[in-house]
């Protein structure tokens, strides 16, 4: 499943940089960190697949040890296959569960009042934290009610009409929680001259490689490549509004997944990228001032390609709107990992360091591109954060 030839532990030069960086290393002396637990361990690991341990399931998959890494060394993905091999037939009812995003996703939103007020109650909270270590310090994102992607049929004819269009990766964040975000990436693009068409996705695979799922997530990978393959034709491009789902698609199908996805990816655009390439190019939709003091915050997996710029520039074609640059640091979070009830301290822990920068700013709203770190942020701190898109659209007014 894994090509160890596409694995680059043996460019490490033992620098030790990427363990410095590293926000779970810094937090808990229970992980050894990148070095350790990537390119060095690796090596025995190949002359004895049998060299793996539960520490290995402390790396997030931030990313971050790879951006600092002078030798682009792939440690995170080294780390994520050898968990695989590590969990591979092992039976786990609770990351089986938040790893199937598509089936919890469709069925939750068929009943979304209900789903949300039980997983919001204090009983069910401490239920899930004892029987299924789900951390009950932790509030359940709230669904929406309805699929994204089912409404949005109803909306095909009204695109199709646009002279020029493009297809929109979701993503499961969009279709089950936030339609909002997904009506103001349409709204965007459709200012822009752009109308949408929507693919046959699955989840993008990110929670089922996180949770040592690599073979399902393979297959979504496969599925995925094909569905975009066919929506987006020989010229369409393709936009993602999650950092996340956007990181997979480009580099985690080849690197940890070995899914070829050479015909689609280089037509892959952040939304915040294509919607500054398209201003670029001279298109001037009307923006309106917004007059709010913001703080943005670079999520971990749009840094690691170095996308956040877009969203910066974005942000500053906003009128009216201040804002906020905050240093770089992982929120700590990071998927499904800060729900689980043995890792929700060290999640919180890594992300204080971000928090305290809010609360220094003090905006009256944060912008992130990632919505597990919108959950991360809401849940530590007083402040809403919403997606660079979600103010994009506000400003263009009307609808
Ligand atoms: S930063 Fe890169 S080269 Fe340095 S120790 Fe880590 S993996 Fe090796
Ligand atoms: S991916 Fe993040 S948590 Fe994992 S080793 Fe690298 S820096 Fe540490």
């Amino acid at each position: 499943m894994i090509d160890l030839e596409n694995i680059s532990f043996d460019h490490c030069l033992k620098c030790t940089v990427c363990t410095a960086y590293c926000p779970v290393a810094r937090v808990t002396p229970l992980y050894p960190g990148p070095k350790a637990s990537g390119p060095d361990t690796e090596r025995l690991r190949i002359k004895n697949p049998e060299l793996v341990d539960e520490t290995l399931f402390y790396c997030t998959n931030c990313k971050r040890c790879e951006i600092v890494c002078p030798s682009d060394v792939k440690i995170a993905d080294i780390i994520q296959a050898a968990r695989h091999r590590y969990a591979s037939g092992s039976i786990r009812p609770r990351d089986f569960f938040m790893s199937r995003t598509d089936l919890a996703g469709s069925l939750a939103t068929k009943a979304a009042r209900l789903v949300n007020a039980l997983t919001g109650t204090p009983p069910v909270k401490w239920g899930m934290d004892a029987v299924f270590g789900i951390s009950s310090s932790m509030d359940m994102p709230r669904y929406a009610s309805g699929a994204f992607r089912t409404k949005f049929r109803k909306r095909a004819d009204e695109q199709a009409r646009f002279e020029k269009s493009l297809v929109y990766f979701t993503g499961c964040y969009v279709n089950y929680f936030d339609h909002e975000l997904g009506n103001a990436v349409v709204k965007s693009v459709n200012a822009l001259g752009w109308g949408v068409a929507l693919s046959d996705e699955k989840c993008c695979g990110v929670p089922l490689i996180a949770n040592g799922y690599i073979g399902k997530a393979k297959k979504n990978a496969i599925h995925n490549v094909e569905a975009l393959k066919k929506a987006a034709g020989p010229g369409r491009p393709i936009v993602v509004s999650s950092s996340s789902c956007a990181y997979a698609l480009v580099n985690e199908y080849p690197n940890i997944l070995s899914v070829d996805n050479g015909k689609v990816a280089p037509r892959i655009r952040f939304i915040s990228r294509f919607i500054c390439e398209e201003l670029a190019a001279g298109a001037a939709p009307a923006l309106s001032p917004l007059a709010l003091k913001v703080a943005y915050h670079a999520p971990c997996h749009l840094s690691r390609v170095g996308g956040a710029v877009h969203t910066v520039e974005l942000l500053r074609r906003i009128p009216g709107l201040s804002l906020t640059l905050l240093p770089s640091e992982c929120c700590g979070l990071s998927g499904t990992y800060g729900y689980k009830k043995e890792y929700a301290k060290i999640a919180r822990d890594v992300g204080e360091r971000l928090f305290d920068q809010i609360a220094e700013a003090a905006p009256d709203i944060v912008v992130t591109d990632c919505e597990t770190c919108k959950w991360q942020i809401e849940a530590h701190s007083p402040y809403k954060v919403v997606h660079p898109v979600t103010l994009f659209a506000r400003a263009l007014g009307e609808g």
